[in-house]
């Protein structure tokens, strides 16, 4: 086999969940999923036949939601489906270029090299922001540029500021894609009004993280009409089954989408008494300013303290081999009773110390 694999198959890392790697544990801190469910119980009368293409009553819902029009929204199956898709639709493999800012979610770089496409990494600076003068140096042949905000794995958000910059003085010809899979932690920070002023501005959306739809996998790709009708060229035909649309559309209804909202409130209580309760314990040099379900932890010894809460059935992200993640941590945000038990165990550590 190995000889009819191409080599930039052979030779790149996959990306690598805690499902995958098989950590078993009690509580699940490690994939920055809600801990809050709701059972969305459904009948379906037509699985006989194919879906639609593209639910209309699931647009029409999720364009109330956003307050985009119908016409300038794709369904995927989940975000990482739209990273991917965005890539195969606009990336001709031996010319353009994917840019990206790490630290930052993986997927980006892995989609591309999947698809044979070169990437161009820009770090972030100071406090995980972008590097706007490096930025602007090397836009030579990229052609799509994923910003992810709120960022995973560090929490930051991105000044607003520089995403207007880049939108008014980067190329139309550039795509420039906002994963915003935690923008529902912090609304008010969405780019979604800046989409009627900027063709070239795609946005990620997700029910996988505050809506508590992880399970489901769906997402959204909101752009403008003519990027949308390029992406529907290449998505496959009958990409979203039905019974996920009916429980997405189920989601979206008003009482259900209050409920999440008060999910959301929950999640924002539980992080800040979380933090306040652990800021001074000595092993933890900083706890990364949050936006989102997940803070991110700089320990003395953060493969200690993994190892530790391992033992003690809690799962949480090792971030530690990523650039500038030196001893770090991610910790998603579970319930009150979860972050109870994190608070005991991380003490239950400082008095073995
Ligand atoms: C979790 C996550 C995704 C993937 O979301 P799905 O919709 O479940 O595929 C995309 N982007 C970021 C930044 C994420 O953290």
């Amino acid at each position: 086999m190995k000889t009819i694999v191409p080599k930039h198959i052979k030779n790149f890392l996959p990306y690598l969940s805690s499902r995958k790697i098989g950590l078993s544990g009690k509580i699940f801190l490690n994939a920055n999923e809600s801990p809050y469910y709701k059972i969305f119980t459904q009948t379906y009368h037509t699985l006989n036949r194919y879906p639609e293409f593209q639910d209309s009553k699931l647009l029409q819902k999720y364009s109330k939601y956003s307050r985009v029009s119908e016409e300038q929204i794709l369904i995927t199956r989940g975000s990482d489906e739209a990273i991917d898709l965005l890539i195969r639709t606009f990336c001709n493999s031996r010319k353009d270029l994917v840019m990206y800012f790490p630290p930052t979610y993986d997927m980006y770089k892995i989609c591309a090299q999947i698809l044979n496409v070169k990437t161009i990494r820009i770090p972030s600076i100071k406090n995980f922001q972008l590097n706007l003068t490096e930025i602007f140096k090397n836009l030579q042949s990229v052609k799509l540029i994923y910003i992810c905000n709120p960022n995973n794995p560090t929490g930051t958000l991105i000044n607003s500021l520089d995403l207007i910059y880049i939108l008014k003085n980067i190329s139309i010809f550039c795509l420039v894609v906002i994963d915003e899979a935690y923008i529902e932690f912090s609304i008010e920070n969405s780019s979604v009004k800046l989409l009627s002023k900027y063709s070239n501005l795609v946005i990620l959306r997700t029910l996988s993280k505050a809506f508590g739809l992880a399970g489901i996998r769906c997402g959204f790709i909101l752009s403008s009409v003519n990027v949308i009708k390029f992406l529907k060229k290449v998505l496959a035909p009958y990409p979203i089954p039905s019974p996920v649309s009916s429980i997405a559309k189920i989601a979206l209804k008003k009482e259900n989408y209050k409920k999440i909202q008060k999910n959301i409130l929950k999640i924002l209580k539980n992080r800040d008494f979380l933090v306040s309760k652990i800021l001074k314990l000595s092993f933890i040099q900083k706890i990364y300013h949050s936006q989102t379900n997940f803070v991110l932890i700089k320990f003395t010894e953060s493969q200690k303290v993994f190892k530790y809460l391992l033992e003690n059935g809690i799962v949480v992200r090792d971030q530690s081999h990523k650039n500038f993640l030196n001893n770090c941590l991610r910790i998603s945000i579970g319930t009150f009773e979860e972050c109870s038990e994190l608070i005991t165990i991380l003490y239950k550590m400082l008095k073995m110390e």
